[in-house]
């Protein structure tokens, strides 16, 4: 048989026989084949971090049997498994866990140099590394001296030095901005499909889940379901987790997904809002693809969706869809959006033009009403001052005005004032 990772009833406390005993893991069973790329994912405290360090040999279960390659390493001697953690497993950890006094050099090379490879070829086999991540000019700098995203691909080159068939990855992309955090994961692919090595990563958060063959979900130390991933079983843990991953502090992505949710949205529950605003952040952050969206968008709102007619998930979708293709920028989606979309603020400013001139008594061209629409549009995103309205509205067609009266323009100018306060509303109006 092929696999390279058994696990047979493996229990583990943490401070057995202490009044703080916890177990962590009960009962765990499972297989990976050779070549597999599969995922722990689970919330924290499940277990997730404690079975990977007894698959690397770091720590030791109080129950069960752990094989790697057929040899149960819960029973090799020390020196076996001293061997067996230097060159069987190699782990990423998402704190980076580099050595700061040492380059970026030295620290992919230290595992080579316990091995007692020679300072040459270290040298040489940690370039090639450094290259292979895109990071060899950094061979000389101290860690503290680069980002975020290149500590963490100094971190993989380190646990690739000794060219272990296991990579085991601990919430490897949770220090990572979202284009770090999606090239890890690109390498991480490519570790598996063109090296062949076996990937084992821990996460708990769904949108990193793209790429694996298997999911093994956690909870309480338990492995309570296996799966094989498709857009759809993603989409499904992604809902799932969704009120773990809500943070609050905003930033001005979230401040735009936020804008964005109330524009789609209107008319719809706080929760529903909510919610959407939750899964659009996501994909504006591009942590899910289109398909995925989608399928969140149109899944019932009490299986963890948004809920939203199949027609109008799949629009949203592709009107977001083209609108990150054309731009990169999160305020220009949100300024396309505002001044393209069939957007429901359109419908809201026809209602509010209609409601200011019901009883005006003359007749308004198609421009006027038009540029009318535009006008109360500025005024409602607070582009112009309400003096700056009654002049536009009162100056003529030819001077791109509305072309109403001084009058009319005082009386419609007041009212849209009185709305913007509160203090009127107008039929069907929720501003
Ligand atoms: P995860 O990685 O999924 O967040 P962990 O494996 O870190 O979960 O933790 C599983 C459980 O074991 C948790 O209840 C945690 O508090 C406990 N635990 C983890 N490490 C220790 C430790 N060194 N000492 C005591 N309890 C621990
Ligand atoms: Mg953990």
């Amino acid at each position: 048989m092929d696999s390279i990772i058994k696990i047979q009833n493996i229990n583990l406390w943490y401070d057995k026989g202490k009044p703080s005993e916890t177990q962590a893991l009960k009962d765990i069973n499972l297989e990976i084949e050779k070549g597999e790329y599969v995922a722990f994912f689970g919330p924290s405290g499940s277990g997730k971090t404690s079975l990977l360090y007894l698959i690397a040999g770091i720590d030791q279960p109080q129950e069960g049997k752990i094989y790697i390659n057929n040899k149960d390493i819960t029973s090799v001697s020390k020196k076996e498994a001293a061997i067996y953690r230097q060159i069987g497993v190699g782990i990423i950890f998402q704190q980076f866990n580099l050595i700061p006094s040492l380059t970026v050099l030295a620290n992919v090379a230290l595992p080579m140099a316990f091995l007692g490879i020679s300072e040459d070829k270290r040298k040489i086999e940690t370039l090639k590394l450094l290259e292979r991540l895109g990071i060899k000019e950094m061979a000389n700098r101290y860690p503290f001296e680069l980002s975020g995203g290149q500590q963490q691909r100094v971190g993989i080159a380190r646990a690739l030095a000794n060219n272990p068939p296991i990579i085991l990855a601990d919430e490897p992309l949770g220090n990572l901005d979202s284009d770090n955090a999606k090239r890890v994961l690109e390498f991480l692919k490519e570790l598996n499909k063109k090296d062949g090595r076996t990937i084992i990563m821990v996460t708990h958060e769904a949108w990193s889940l793209k790429d694996v063959k298997r999911i093994f979900y956690l909870k309480d130390g338990v492995v309570t379901k296996t799966e094989n991933p498709t857009p759809k079983t993603v989409a499904e843990s992604l809902s799932h987790h969704l009120y773990q991953e809500l943070t609050p502090e905003l930033t001005s992505v979230e401040v735009s997904a936020q804008s964005l949710a109330q524009l789609f949205m209107r008319g719809y529950s706080i929760e529903e809002i909510k919610r959407f605003e939750f899964f659009l952040l996501e994909r504006l952050k591009n942590h899910i693809d289109s398909d995925i969206f989608r399928r969140v968008l149109d899944r019932p709102f009490k299986q963890n969706g948004v809920g939203l007619w199949r027609q109008k998930a799949e629009r949203i979708s592709r009107f977001i869809d083209d609108i990150i293709q054309k731009r990169k920028e999160i305020k220009k989606v949100y300024e396309e959006l505002e001044y393209n979309l069939e957007s429901p603020i359109r419908d809201e400013v026809e209602k509010i033009r209609m409601w200011l001139i019901e009883d005006y008594h003359g007749k308004l061209s198609e421009l006027q009403n038009h540029r009318l629409n535009e006008l109360i549009a500025e005024r409602l995103k607070s582009i112009i001052t309400p003096e700056r309205f009654k002049k536009i509205a009162n100056k003529s067609k030819k001077e791109y005005g509305v072309g109403l009266s001084f009058r009319s323009t005082q009386k419609i100018s007041e009212k849209l004032e009185a709305i913007l306060r509160g203090q009127e509303a107008y039929p069907g109006g929720i501003l």
